[in-house]
This record gives structure tokens, C-alpha cells and sequence, in this order.
């Protein structure tokens, strides 16, 4: 089985800071890790393989710094790595990267047909969670979103087995390979790397693809292949807060000003709860 693994190189949240003037991210001197979501997807490939075999290609589109977040992945049990950094692929929206990792999985496919991918639920800092459906569709593979387990690969029949999230419930499906899936945090913990890993992880050669061996159309490619573009990026204003509780000074007191606080727009709220714990 050859499972491909999208991973993207983000800003470690907590410390992203927005410039005002040009509403991005300013990313110089923050730390860059690698997409929590994808590492799990890793660990989840590298589970597959050692149950069923095969190899695990980790594939990222970013500028050259996002090696370090290949090599991580490496170093976790991932077979093979590719960069695919070029300048035309700068200011690509979700479009336009799923039109660059879908061409890197078709580039991939001709040498050996790529079974499964797998993306992680979201990225951390984009969020929108439309780039592993995007590379579906682009691909004609079946797509398997929010998937908080695998249960099973059927080599004979060709098919897997997986367990996804939704509103209200879980929902158990199987459908043929091959396939994307984009995987929750529930998924599984990454593994640590070992030592010999580690090493084997620096030493090894990180392919580089740029538009050119990509071979598709610059029209579908970065800027040019974004229909969309983020205008304004902003940190809500914090809320003032109300009237604290104080209920060292007085239970009583912070209980009942809390109370009449949170029901003061709605007795009718206060009402039920009292009917209802007079009833237990
Ligand atoms: C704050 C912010 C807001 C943005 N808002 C929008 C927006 O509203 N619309 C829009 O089109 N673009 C938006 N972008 C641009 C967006 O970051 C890029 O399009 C990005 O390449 C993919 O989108 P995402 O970060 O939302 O990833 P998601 O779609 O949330 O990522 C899901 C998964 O896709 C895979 N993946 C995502 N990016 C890559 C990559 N570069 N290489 C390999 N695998 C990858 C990973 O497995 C990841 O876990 C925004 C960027 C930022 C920083």
C-alpha cells in the first residue's frame, strides 16, 4: 500500500502575532512546527504499514524551511519525502493548494499508484479545512472526512473501513481505494522518534519539486490559481468582563448575585431550574 501523508508547516499558535498594516501573519522569529493534526495522520500511516505493509510518502507545499517539518515526519516512520517549494506557488488559497498536491500525488502515482492519503482534519493556522476535500475532488478519490479511526483495510475487496465524526453521534462507512481521509487529534498520539529514526531522518534526501516538475498549467498555481484572497486578519477585542462573585467574603451573597446575573433576562430560566430541583 502507498500511503501519501499532507502535512503543512505552521506557526506554533500561541505565539502568532497579525501585522496591522498588512493583515498577515508575522512569522519571522516565531517558531514553526509542524501541523498537530498531520502528525497524527502520519502516525496513523505508519500504523497502517506496520499492519499491512507498504510505504508512507510525506509530501508538503511550502518554502524551504518546511524541510524541518518533513524531516520530522521522517523521523516518525514515514518512507520518502517531497518539497514542493516554488515561487509560483506563493499566496496559493485552498484552491490552488489542492490543485499542487493533487498534481504531486499524480506525479507520485507514476511510479506507484498511491493507494491512500491522508490530511490532517485542519491546519492550525488557516483552519478552513477545505484543502484535503479539495485534493479529493481534483484526484476523483473517495473522500472520508473528520475520521477519529481506522478500523480495517481489505486488500482483496479493496476497500477501507473507517470511523468519522459528526454532529450528534459517529457514523461507521466503507468505501473503495483509493481514497483521502482527513483525520481528528482522536486518531492517536504520535510515537517518539528513536535515535537510529532521528538520524536516518537528517540523512536522508528530500526531493524538491517546483512548478516545472509539477508540468501543470501557472494558471492553476499560487496567486494566479487563487480565486480568493484573505482581506483583513483580526484578534477579537476582549470582553470586559462583568461584576465579579466574591465568594470568600460571602457564599450567600456571590451565589445569589451570580443568579440573578445569568437569570436577570430570563426568569422564566430560573423558574424551571427551581421547579425542577424542588422535583429531585
Ligand atoms: C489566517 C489565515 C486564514 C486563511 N484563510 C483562508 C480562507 O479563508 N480561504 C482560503 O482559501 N485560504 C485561506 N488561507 C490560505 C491557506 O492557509 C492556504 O490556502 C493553505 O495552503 C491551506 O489552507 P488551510 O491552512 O486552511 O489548511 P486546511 O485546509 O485547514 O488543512 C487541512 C489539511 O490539508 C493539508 N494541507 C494544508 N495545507 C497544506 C500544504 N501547504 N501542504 C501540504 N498539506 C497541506 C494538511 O494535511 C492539513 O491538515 C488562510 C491562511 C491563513 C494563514
Amino acid at each position: 500500500m502507498h500511503i501519501v501523508c499532507c502535512i503543512k508547516q505552521v506557526p506554533d499558535t500561541t505565539q502568532v502575532k497579525i501585522d496591522p498594516e498588512t493583515n498577515t501573519l508575522i512569522r519571522s522569529g516565531v517558531e514553526s512546527i509542524c501541523n498537530p493534526y498531520d502528525v497524527v495522520a502520519v502516525e496513523a500511516a505508519v500504523k497502517l504499514v506496520e499492519k499491512y505493509s507498504g510505504k508512507i510518502t510525506v509530501i508538503t507545499m511550502g518554502p524551504p524551511q518546511a524541510d524541518s517539518a518533513l524531516r520530522e515526519c521522517l523521523s516518525i516512520g514515514a518512507t520518502d519525502a517531497v518539497l514542493l517549494s516554488d515561487r509560483a506557488f506563493a499566496g496559493a488559497d485552498t484552491l490552488a493548494t489542492s490543485h499542487t498536491l493533487a498534481s504531486a500525488v499524480k506525479k507520485l502515482s507514476e511510479t506507484e499508484p498511491v493507494d491512500l492519503i491522508i490530511c490532517g482534519k485542519q491546519a492550525i493556522d488557516g483552519d478552513t479545512a477545505q484543502t484535503g476535500p479539495g485534493v479529493a475532488t481534483r484526484l476523483g478519490y473517495n473522500q472520508f472526512t473528520y475520521v477519529s479511526e481506522i478500523l480495517k483495510v481489505d486488500a482483496a475487496k479493496n476497500t477501507i473501513t473507517v470511523r468519522r465524526e459528526i454532529e450528534g453521534g459517529c457514523q461507521v462507512i466503507e468505501g473503495s481505494l483509493p481514497a483521502l481521509l482527513s483525520v481528528e487529534l482522536e486518531l492517536g498520539a504520535p510515537r517518539y522518534a528513536t535515535l537510529p529514526e532521528l538520524v536516518r531522518s537528517l540523512r536522508q534526501e528530500v526531493k524538491v519539486w517546483g512548478a516545472k516538475e509539477l508540468g501543470v498549467p501557472a494558471e492553476t498555481l499560487g496567486l494566479k490559481g487563487s480565486p480568493t484572497s484573505v482581506k483583513q486578519i483580526f484578534a477579537p477585542a476582549p470582553r470586559k468582563g462583568g461584576a465579579p462573585f466574591d465568594a470568600a467574603a460571602n457564599k450567600e451573597q456571590a451565589v445569589q448575585g451570580f443568579l440573578d446575573t445569568i437569570f436577570k433576562n430570563d426568569s422564566a430560566i430560573l423558574a424551571e431550574v427551581l421547579k425542577s430541583e424542588n422535583k429531585g
